[in-house]
């Protein structure tokens, strides 16, 4: 739990604005105190989860920030599609593959949780 800043969440409009509310979402809700470093990899990974959601995913579809204080903060992005993403090589027609090979780079941990109506796909950052 974080003493600064509660859980937050976006339902998102599944449009080529989508990444532009997102940031704008993380600009209100990201939690300085404890993660002021890990903004830029933030936006980064919030907006190739994004993305993918609007490209790949299905609506409804929303995006939530978890701050942990020490432990970092997760993002996750859940719509209601069931194609799951993948790592795989980056390869130029690889569409999407290279966003996912980005948020491996850039998480401490990340995954894809299937649900009964969709899907998580989540993201750890840490300092
Ligand atoms: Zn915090």
């Amino acid at each position: 739990m974080c003493q600064y800043t509660p859980p937050a969440e976006l339902v998102l409009v599944m449009d080529d604005t989508a990444g532009r509310h997102a940031r704008r979402f993380l600009d209100e809700h990201w939690c300085r105190p404890h993660a002021a470093d890990l903004r830029p990899q933030g936006d980064l990974v919030v907006t190739e989860l994004v993305t993918n959601a609007v490209r790949h995913g299905a609506p409804p579809a929303a995006l939530t920030l978890d701050c942990a204080g020490e432990a970092g903060v997760t993002v996750r992005v859940r719509d209601a599609g069931t194609e799951l993403p993948r790592l795989r090589q980056a390869d130029p027609g690889a569409l999407g593959g290279r966003g996912i090979a980005l948020v491996d780079v850039l998480s401490a941990q990340w995954g894809v949780d299937p649900g009964p109506d969709g899907k998580t796909v989540w993201s750890r950052l840490v300092a």
